[in-house]
């Protein structure tokens, strides 16, 4: 029997990732043996710890935070996503080293495509500049959007993210008073929340006026961070999702530059959703 084939998540805290149990369900679903580990790797390991999985037999690796861009200097060359975003979730073994990819942005609109929530010519506020921001507005911006619009609490950041997309149809606002309209010929049909502050049991400030009615929140959070701007939304009576699928999705075309095969999501990702409501 061949070995399992090597594979790894790397982060910084690592304890919380769904990445060994999702791509374990993948591989036991296409009938491969894999050796998934997730190895708490501190930034200043980062480096080390490549060429170690890289000389071990590594086929593959995920990225999670903080390592998403600092992993981009490590790599061979780079997928135009990945240059695109500045960052890499993905890295793929190559002849001489590692190839780095951005899968979050394929995944997001996967799942805008899968949860019938229509980007072309949609116009998006997007609500954080964050890694995560950076890694899908490229995707979005090829899904056809009008325009995206990007608030995050330190302007600057927003500034510096969508100057360096250089498209017209993304660029960042300042926060205006919470009791003031948007001056961007509102209204927004999508709101991405794409802060980490539910992970304090708290939502950004938003004015519902800022979203038409019916538009939907696409929560990059799930579990206990979704909640706060869950409730917000419900109570606007706007439809609002989750970033479970995004997960499961940004996994799925991680496997499948890996391994060339593309399973099903819908078993783990059925899973997952049972743990975060057992919870
Ligand atoms: P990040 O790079 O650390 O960025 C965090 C963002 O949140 C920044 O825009 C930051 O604003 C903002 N923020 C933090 N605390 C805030 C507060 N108290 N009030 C207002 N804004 C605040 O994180 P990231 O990688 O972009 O990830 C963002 C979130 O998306 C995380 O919760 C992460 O778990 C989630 N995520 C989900 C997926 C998925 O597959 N579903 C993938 C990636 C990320 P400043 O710039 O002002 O600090």
């Amino acid at each position: 029997m061949s070995d399992p084939i090597l594979l790894a998540v790397l982060g910084d805290p690592i304890g919380h990732s769904k990445s060994p149990l999702i791509h374990q369900a993948f591989a036991n679903t296409c009938g491969l043996s894999i050796d998934y580990q997730a190895i708490h790797c501190p930034k200043a390991d980062l480096e080390k710890t490549l060429k170690e999985l890289y000389a071990a037999g590594a086929l593959g690796l995920n990225l999670t935070v903080p390592l998403k861009e600092a992993a981009i200097s490590f790599c061979e060359s780079l997928s135009p996503q990945a240059q695109r975003a500045g960052s890499v979730n993905t890295l793929i073994r190559g002849d001489r080293g590692w190839t780095g990819d951005n899968t979050d942005g394929a995944g997001l609109v996967d799942d805008f495509r899968a949860k019938g929530i229509n980007l072309d010519q949609a116009r998006l506020l997007v609500i954080g500049a964050g890694g995560a921001v950076a890694g899908v507005c490229g995707a979005l911006l090829d899904a056809g959007v009008a325009r995206i619009a990007v608030m995050n609490r330190t302007y600057e950041r927003a500034k510096v993210l969508c100057d360096r997309f250089n498209d017209a149809r993304l660029m960042a606002m300042s926060n205006p008073p919470l009791d003031s309209p948007l001056d961007s010929g509102l209204p927004f049909d999508v709101l991405i929340q794409a802060t980490s502050v539910g992970h304090s049991q708290q939502r950004p400030h938003l004015n519902p006026d800022w979203l038409r009615a019916e538009g939907t929140v696409y929560d990059l959070n799930y579990g206990p961070a979704h909640v706060p701007i869950a409730q917000w939304a419900e109570t606007h009576g706007f439809r609002v999702t989750d970033g479970l699928g995004m997960l499961v999705r940004q996994a799925q075309l991680a496997f499948h530059q890996w391994t060339g095969k593309l399973p099903e999501i819908e078993p783990v990702y059925e899973r997952l959703r049972k743990g975060l409501t057992s919870t």
